[in-house]
């Protein structure tokens, strides 16, 4: 696995660098946009990490860019924590997720670790809007969680934890992330809320007969799992 990062200031590169080469990833650490463009023709980079604020030409010129000339490599955006538009403009210009900083290495490696396993079709993309895990499947533009004929309609909360779940299945996934991922920096995203939340999609998921089932890891987080059957999840 070969990953590009695209990030100007020096000490968070290295950083970034040196918490992807002690999980085994091969990287290349790039200062401007104009240079990551050229670095992502080469078509070798299974995935790029790529900050919004370069000099030059900025991630979402670089986004742009590389979506015109058919670069396929997904790319995790490197967003500034007051910088919420950013995340959606990202997100539609083609960005396949995004991080805000100043992000943990665990938060990292577990975004990474999604996005790798999408491309290697194991949690499935079914087209740009939808994806599925275990026999759940989502749709982005719906905001509708189905299983077979049965599905089910989403809040907006709702469906930003739902994906963060199937995105990353199997994993535990720290409250302080599901509070950063899903509420942003507003600060309703404390841990009452998402024990809440879960509580809610969880009904979804029974509703829908499903046996992917949302793990409680006491005091830790939550994990997307599929149930056994035995329990009731
Ligand atoms: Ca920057």
């Amino acid at each position: 696995m070969r990953i590009l990062v695209v990030e100007d200031e020096k000490e968070i590169a290295d950083g970034i660098q040196a918490i992807l080469k002690h999980e085994g990833y091969e990287s290349d650490v790039v200062y401007a946009g104009d240079e990551a463009l050229e670095y992502m023709r080469t078509g070798i980079y299974d995935l790029v990490l790529l900050d919004v604020m370069l000099p030059g030409m900025d991630g979402f010129e670089v986004i742009r860019h590389a979506k015109n000339e058919g670069i396929s490599a997904p790319i995790i955006l490197l967003t500034a924590k007051s910088m919420v538009d950013d995340k959606i403009k990202g997100l539609d210009l083609g960005a396949d997720d995004y991080l805000t900083k100043p992000f943990d290495s665990g938060e990292l490696l577990a975004r990474i670790r999604a996005r790798l396993r999408i491309k290697s079709g194991e949690t499935t993309r079914i087209n740009s809007n939808s994806i599925s895990a275990y026999d759940i499947s989502l749709d982005a533009s719906t905001y509708k969680l189905s299983h077979g004929d049965k599905s089910v309609k989403l809040s907006n909360k709702e469906y930003q934890f739902m994906e963060y779940l199937m995105l990353n299945k199997g994993i535990i996934l720290e409250r302080d992330n599901i509070a950063n991922r899903v509420w942003g920096f507003d600060d309703e995203g404390d841990y009452n809320n998402i024990a809440v939340y879960a509580s809610f999609l969880r009904k979804k998921l029974r509703f829908i007969d499903a046996k992917a089932a949302i793990v409680t890891k006491k005091d830790v987080g939550y994990s997307l799992e599929e149930n056994d059957g035995k329990g009731t999840a």
